[in-house]
Order: C-alpha cells, then sequence, then structure tokens
C-alpha cells in the first residue's frame, strides 16, 4: 500500500479503480503515414460530414434564433469551401506525410495566428471561426465527440490538472471522485468538485502508473491510497457509513426554517451550476437558487449556447424551482474558466482581464442573447438576474441600457416577461467601497468571497502555492463585507453571501450578526447548515 497527502476539497471518501485523464489522450496525435493520398481521402469525407453538419446548424438557428446570428454558419461552411484552408491541410499532409488531423491542426494553427494580428476587430474575431471548422473536422476524424471525455467505469479520475471546462465535460455518473496534482482550494475546478458533491483532493504528485489500480480517496484526511490494504479500507467504510448515516439524520430538517435558537432568521439559498444543480439543491430543501453561474452552460462545447438553448435552461430552472426564487448570474467568463469559441485574447492576469461584465459589455451581442433568454424563461417562474465583477456605477448605466433594449424587442415581439429583481455581486474592493451608490441602483447584492479576498489581500485564487496566504477570515474582507451590508440595508437593498465563506459554519454567527440576509452554499451543505444555525444563540 502506498499513500500520498493532498489538500482537502471535499470531506468525503471514495472506494474504486484508478482512471488517469491524461491530456495527451486528448490531444491530436502526428504519426508518419506511406500514404499521403489515403489521409487525403479521409480529409474529403470527414469535410463532407462537417459540411451536414454546419448545414443542420444553419438551418436550426435561421429557424430558432434568427438570420444574423445563423450567419456564423456560414462563414464556417466558406472557411470548409475555402481554397486556401484546404491547400493547407493539404500541403502538410503531402509534404510531411503525415496523418490529416495533424495537417488540420496545423492549418488551423496558421489561419489563427495570420487572422489574430490584424488590426480589425472583425478580422480578428474570425480566428474563433477557424478553430470552430478545425474541432468540428477534428471530431470527426478521430471519431471523438469533440468535448466530451469518456469513462468506461465507475472510477477515482486522477489528473495532472483539471479545468473547470474538463471537469464539467466528465460523466458524473462514472466519477467516484477527483484528485488532481495542480489546483488550489479556491479554483472553479474545487468548487465545482463540492457542487458535484464529489470527494476530492488536491496536491498529489500523480502517477501514470496508478492507471487501473484499486484505490481509496480519504476526503477528509486528504489522503490517498493506492491498492489499500485491507484495515485502512474496513475504517474507511466504516467511516463513509457514518457519512452517510450523518446526512440521512439532516433529512428531518427538511421543511423547517433556518432560525437561531433567539429567533434570528436566515434564508438559506443554493449555488448551482446546471439544471440537475438546481434538481438537488431543491432535495436538499434550498429556499431558493442564490447564484446560478450560468457560464457553466458555455463550457465544454464548441459554440456558444444559443438564445434558445440557454431559454430552455433558465425556463427548467425557473419551473423547477416553482415560486422560489432562482438567480441567474450573468456569463462570468475569463480568468479561470474558459472557452475557445469566445476568442478571449490571452491575458497575462485573466483574473484581472477581460472577465464578467467586462466581457459582456464589451461584446453586446452576446450579452444580449442572454437577456433575451432570461426574460424570455422570467414568465415561467421567480427568476431574478445578477451581473459579476461590477466595479462602478458607470457599468450599471450600461447593463440597463441593455436591459431597457432586450425589454423593448420582447414588447414589440409579443413576447411575456416579467420585471425580475436586479442585482449584482459585490466581489471587488471597488464595490465594496462604492457599495452606497451601488445599492440605490440594484434590488439586491450578492457578496462574492471568493473573488472579493483575492482581490483584497491580492491572492491569486489560482495559485496553489499560495492558500496559506488566502485567508478569508482576513479583517479587511470582515470590514467590507459588513460595510456592504450597511450600505445595502440602508438603502433598501437585499444582501446575501454567495462564496464559498456562506458554507463555512465558523462564519455563520458573525454574518448573522453583521444582519446578512441569505447564504447561498452548494447543495450539500445547505442541512448541515441549518442544523448549525437553529443550534446557535446569538445573544
Ligand atoms: C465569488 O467570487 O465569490 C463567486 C461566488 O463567484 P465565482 O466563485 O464564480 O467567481
Ligand atoms: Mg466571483
Amino acid at each position: 500500500m502506498e499513500q500520498y497527502k493532498g489538500k482537502t476539497i471535499l470531506p468525503n471518501i471514495a472506494i474504486g479503480k484508478i482512471w488517469i485523464y491524461s491530456k495527451v489522450s486528448q490531444e491530436i496525435p502526428k504519426y508518419p503515414v506511406e500514404h499521403p493520398e489515403e489521409e487525403l481521402v479521409r480529409y474529403e469525407a470527414a469535410k463532407e460530414q462537417a459540411l451536414l453538419y454546419i448545414k443542420e446548424c444553419y438551418e436550426k438557428s435561421l429557424e430558432e434564433v434568427g438570420e444574423e446570428e445563423a450567419t456564423i454558419f456560414l462563414a464556417h461552411q466558406m472557411i470548409l469551401m475555402d481554397e486556401e484552408y484546404n491547400q493547407k491541410v493539404c500541403d502538410v499532409v503531402i509534404q510531411e506525410k503525415v496523418n490529416v488531423e495533424y495537417a488540420v491542426l496545423q492549418a488551423q494553427e496558421h489561419f489563427v495566428a495570420i487572422f489574430s494580428s490584424m488590426d480589425d476587430d472583425f478580422f480578428k474575431e474570425r480566428e474563433a471561426d477557424f478553430r470552430d471548422v478545425s474541432k468540428k473536422l477534428l471530431s470527426i476524424l478521430l471519431n471523438r465527440e469533440a468535448c466530451t471525455v469518456t469513462i468506461q467505469e465507475p472510477s477515482i479520475v486522477v489528473a495532472k490538472e483539471l479545468t473547470p471546462g474538463e471537469t464539467i465535460q466528465m460523466d458524473k455518473s462514472k466519477m467516484l471522485g477527483f484528485v488532481t496534482e495542480i489546483g488550489s482550494t479556491n479554483s472553479h475546478t474545487a468548487i465545482l468538485a463540492r457542487m458535484m458533491n464529489l470527494p476530492a483532493i488536491m496536491g498529489v504528485e500523480v502517477q501514470e502508473a496508478w492507471n487501473g489500480k484499486m484505490a481509496a480517496l480519504d476526503g477528509e484526511q486528504g489522503i490517498l491510497y493506492i491498492e489499500p490494504e485491507q484495515g485502512v479500507l474496513d475504517k474507511l467504510k466504516i467511516r463513509q457509513r457514518e457519512l452517510l448515516l450523518q446526512s440521512s439524520s439532516l433529512e428531518n430538517l427538511k421543511g423547517k426554517e433556518t432560525c437561531t435558537k433567539d429567533g434570528k432568521k436566515i434564508s438559506l439559498y443554493a449555488n448551482v451550476g446546471s439544471v440537475s444543480d438546481v434538481k438537488y439543491a431543491l432535495d436538499n430543501d434550498a429556499e431558493g437558487i442564490g447564484l446560478f453561474r450560468s457560464e457553466f452552460l458555455y463550457l465544454g462545447r464548441e459554440t456558444a449556447p444559443t438564445e434558445e438553448e440557454q431559454f430552455e435552461q433558465y425556463k427548467a430552472a425557473a419551473v423547477l424551482a416553482k415560486e422560489r426564487n432562482v438567480v441567474i448570474r450573468t456569463l462570468d467568463i475569463g480568468a479561470d474558466k474558459k472557452v475557445d469559441y469566445l476568442g478571449i485574447p490571452q491575458e497575462e492576469n485573466p483574473a484581472m482581464g477581460l472577465r464578467a461584465i467586462r466581457f459582456c459589455l464589451e461584446n453586446p451581442e452576446i450579452f444580449k442573447t442572454q437577456l433575451r433568454a432570461i426574460y424570455r424563461a422570467s414568465a415561467y417562474g421567480n427568476l431574478s438576474v445578477m451581473y459579476p465583477m461590477i466595479t462602478s456605477c458607470q457599468e450599471i448605466v450600461g447593463i440597463k441600457r441593455m436591459v431597457e433594449t432586450v425589454k423593448a424587442e420582447l414588447t414589440q415581439e409579443k413576447i411575456p416577461y416579467k420585471e425580475i429583481e436586479q442585482g449584482i455581486m459585490i466581489e471587488t474592493p471597488a464595490a465594496a467601497m462604492i457599495s452606497d451608490e451601488l445599492a440605490k441602483e440594484v434590488d439586491f447584492f450578492s457578496v462574492g468571497t471568493n473573488d472579493l479576498s483575492q482581490y483584497i489581500l491580492a491572492v491569486d485564487r489560482q495559485n496553489p502555492n499560495l492558500d496559506a496566504f488566502y485567508n478569508p477570515y482576513h479583517p479587511a474582507i470582515l470590514k467590507m463585507i459588513q460595510m456592504t451590508v450597511e450600505n445595502g440595508h440602508k438603502a433598501g437593498c437585499k444582501v446575501g453571501i454567495c462564496g464559498e465563506l456562506a458554507a463555512d459554519e465558523r462564519m455563520a454567527e458573525k454574518f448573522l450578526e453583521m444582519g446578512v440576509d441569505e447564504l447561498s452554499v452548494t447543495p450539500r451543505r445547505i442541512l448541515p447548515m441549518r442544523q448549525h444555525i437553529c443550534n446557535l444563540h446569538l445573544s
């Protein structure tokens, strides 16, 4: 038996075989070929299939979204038919005598380099079209449903690193837990593990030789056992049963109020990333959804979700939640949540770059598509909308302008919608410091302690070497939260907390004393938190 220590991400236990997720296996292979002409035949067949697929997409979006959006597929078709693009692929195959997949990748890089160096924004954006088309061709050639990661049997997934996009692509029903070498406790991958309720540890040096071996993951102690001894297995199985019992003993708290012994109430909402999470959250008796991270709908795919696709998701969430409030946060893309197709430039400091509301205000079509989907879905339940990474009142002006345009369009198109509450995330020091002014502009605040901590403390939440410096209990953070609550309440604004700190039992008393109205936590923390709060006596 060998054992390795890591950092706890979710304290639960998993026992099973290891499956090593290697990015190399997802990468594009390069190998010499004897008969390049056979590769060109494969290319023609793949191209035909890709053209059919693009035609279908074009027709579907024409029908469901409109002509303007559908033109993207015309652009894709043009690339596939483009003489220069095809010539580049053929040249690489013939001249280098290599497989066609590698040639497609080379053609992609070639054209991406040309277009990304152009000054004109319109041409710059064509770079994403080349990536999309090449990706589709590669998924056909490699017989890989692009963007899906296949796990054969229920396993503990072990990887050097997992991005949020990769994590979201994995089949959750086959993931018993996961272990990574690189990763910080506050990254979105860690947050996803908690939302998916998967035992997880990070910071373990991964060895390829573990693939297929039996293992036990003790998420409580942060230990991975390879080929565990019977004694260790027995202990972990007992603990696993205890944890299960503990969670079933919380069942009787369902339907109860979250209220301290001396009568102070607080709402317990859930953070989710998908419609299935909404169901899981409601099963765990969430009083509402305080944070629907809509960007997860954008990860692990080749193109942005259309208005119709988003509408269906938000509507499903609203319908499931019935009268309970569901707060949809608009696209918080950027930093560690990356997608190729949006063409976000490579940045030195992406956490302080073109992310979240900045990206949306710079890309009004993407923003408008999402807001239309949210407003259309508002007719089916109790939705609110919330904007991430706010730093100024100016941004609210831009947001309101877009909201008005969307509502005017829907009215004109006779599409029903409701007037919904508008909220913002307080997750930058700037927003906390001007929360008195911001409170006059919106209906509610939600404090994002994950980002707020990183920006106040100047600690990159992605950097695993800085975990020790990431102190969310720092007085500077608590003072800013207190100030935000006071400023919010003065203007009649509700104030919740939706960062990971909301789920920290050590902070519950403090937040109640501050007068926080709502805590939004990962679904599996709702009942334990309710139990904790119900046992508190404040005064
Ligand atoms: C936060 O920053 O606290 C937050 C809830 O948003 P995210 O973790 O998605 O950045
Ligand atoms: Mg954030």
